[in-house]
């Protein structure tokens, strides 16, 4: 089933529907998806594209920027968006790695773009730029506006997504149309997403929360979204009364936190905060609870898989956790009680573009995808993260999961956040080592107290070496700490 189809045989029932507002106050119905999208994908099956073919896409977000999506989709082509912070060198590995056949750009790249797309033999180049104006959508406006979405077969490639890579190089995961029909279906269901929701939709759209989570949710349901640019925790605040959701990653909740007009008052209208990506700490959770009387919902995805838990709907939303697998995923634990969590089910993609032996690395013989992050279930099956594998410290022979030690450094007065990283150490192989973001009450804060207020509650080999204090963590654009930025940083600060 085509992922458009599957969306459009819904919303087409009620086509003058909002299903957009923009920036400007401008409505978007349903009628206007199919329309624009049919010209988008007559204009590319008009330059000679064939299904399966690639369609690169660097663009800041836009209405337009959404139907180039749709439109792909619809077509049977392969959309492949790429984040707005790659640089050239990037830009030129993936042009080189997916072959694209087409490539759109915002016009201020144009220049650089065509000397990479010339190299590459992309043979098309447009450009889109945030007002949803430029030569691909001029060159589409003059297309014929009915188009008849391509029948897809389940497993027919619908996008690339390249993984961050933030070791070795950036892999494109291989995402099909069951993956994003199953999983939008599992989540309007486990969220009770409605025709009636209005979501605040301030996420990246190159990146699956944005894209698949939000995007797709909304459009299988015939709900409404208000598009904004980027996160601004104003101008969510001005838009939460009109609003019933809010999906975010952890930075959107501390940030609308620090702003008083965020109020009780102010979500009244609110129905569901999402939060994913990164993990959400504790005193975030909590205090957003106390503030608003909402509880956030975190759950657990990838984009290789869509999202695999999520804490439920009705019942307890339990914090520092992810909830439970979502229905239709099989999760287990690799050897335990904490290990990688390995799965299986509708959303796992079925490989990385182009690297079958590293696909095959990545899933057991039965079958289940290792998903590289490290978790642990409790008694009533509930899922908490607690690293990445490639961040798991291995201290003097010892197992260290950076987040335990997180947790409790996270208590201490005067401790905003934590990231634990391990660094190179002679006799140990690697040292237990922390950077710490101080509070407001925090100035004073030493190296000695964190280890005396810890010490007594671990393990030796887990009490942090060295301490170190940071004005703020690097983080990139989805709100993940960046550990191999930490580690790039100290590791020459000091040898033990
Ligand atoms: P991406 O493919 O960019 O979406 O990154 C996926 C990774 O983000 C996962 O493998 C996890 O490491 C991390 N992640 C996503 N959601 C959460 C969450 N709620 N808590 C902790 N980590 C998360």
């Amino acid at each position: 089933m085509n992922t458009y189809a599957y969306f459009a045989r819904r919303f087409l029932q009620k086509p003058k529907r909002p299903f957009m507002e923009n920036e400007s106050g401008e409505i978007i119905s349903y009628a206007d998806v199919e329309r624009e999208t049919a010209c988008y994908a007559n204009f590319l099956m008009g330059l000679g594209l064939r299904r399966g073919d690639r369609v690169a896409v660097q663009v800041e977000k836009s209405p337009q920027a959404v139907f180039v999506y749709l439109a792909c989709l619809r077509a049977g082509l392969c959309y492949l968006p790429l984040n707005n912070a790659y640089q050239q060198g990037e830009i030129r590995y993936f042009l080189g790695d997916a072959e694209p056949a087409v490539a759109i750009c915002s016009p201020q790249n144009q220049e650089w773009f065509a000397s990479l797309c010339n190299d590459a033999k992309v043979a098309n180049l447009l450009t889109l730029d945030q007002n949803g104006h430029g030569t691909f959508a001029e060159a589409a406006a003059a297309s014929p506006n009915e188009f008849i979405t391509a029948e897809s077969q389940p497993d027919d490639l619908a996008v690339i997504i390249y993984t961050s890579g933030t070791t070795g190089r950036s892999k494109g995961a291989m995402v099909s149309h069951r993956n994003l029909t199953s999983n939008a279906q599992v989540l309007c269901d486990a969220w009770r997403i409605t025709s009636d929701d209005i979501l605040i939709h301030a996420l990246p759209i190159f990146h699956i929360h944005g894209l698949f989570v939000a995007l797709n949710t909304i459009l299988l349901s015939g709900a409404k979204l208000i598009l904004q640019r980027k996160f601004e925790a104003i101008a969510a605040i001005e838009q939460l009364p009109h609003a019933t959701m809010l999906m975010g990653v952890p930075t959107f909740y501390t940030r609308l936190l620090a702003e008083q007009s965020f109020t009780r008052d102010a979500c009244k209208t609110m129905r569901l905060f999402v939060s994913g990506s990164a993990p959400l700490l504790l005193d975030t959770f909590n205090e957003f609870r106390s503030r608003t009387g909402h509880t956030i919902l975190e759950r657990y995805g990838m984009s290789e898989a869509g999202m695999i838990c999520s804490n439920p709907y009705e019942g307890e939303r339990r914090g520092g956790t992810v909830g439970k697998p979502l229905p239709g995923v099989s999760l287990h634990i690799a050897g335990g009680e904490t290990g990688v969590i390995e799965i299986k089910g509708a959303n796992v993609f079925s490989g990385y573009w182009r690297m079958p032996e590293k696909t095959q690395e990545e899933f057991t013989d039965d079958g289940y995808f290792k998903t590289g992050d490290i978790g642990a279930i409790d008694h009533d099956g509930y899922v908490s993260i607690v690293g990445r594998a490639k961040d798991l410290i291995i201290s003097g022979g010892f197992n260290v999961y950076p987040k335990e030690i997180e947790l409790l450094i996270d208590e201490i007065p005067g401790v905003a956040e934590s990231a634990i990283i391990g660094l190179p150490h002679p006799d140990f192989g690697e040292a237990v080592t922390a950077v710490i973001v101080r509070d407001r009450d925090g100035g004073m804060l030493s190296e000695a107290e964190v280890i005396a207020s810890i010490k007594n509650q671990l393990a030796n080999f887990k009490v942090p070496k060295r301490v170190y204090f940071v004005e703020e963590l690097p983080r990139n654009t989805m709100g993940k700490v960046q550990k191999n930025v930490l580690r790039t940083q100290f590791e020459t600060a000091d040898k033990y």
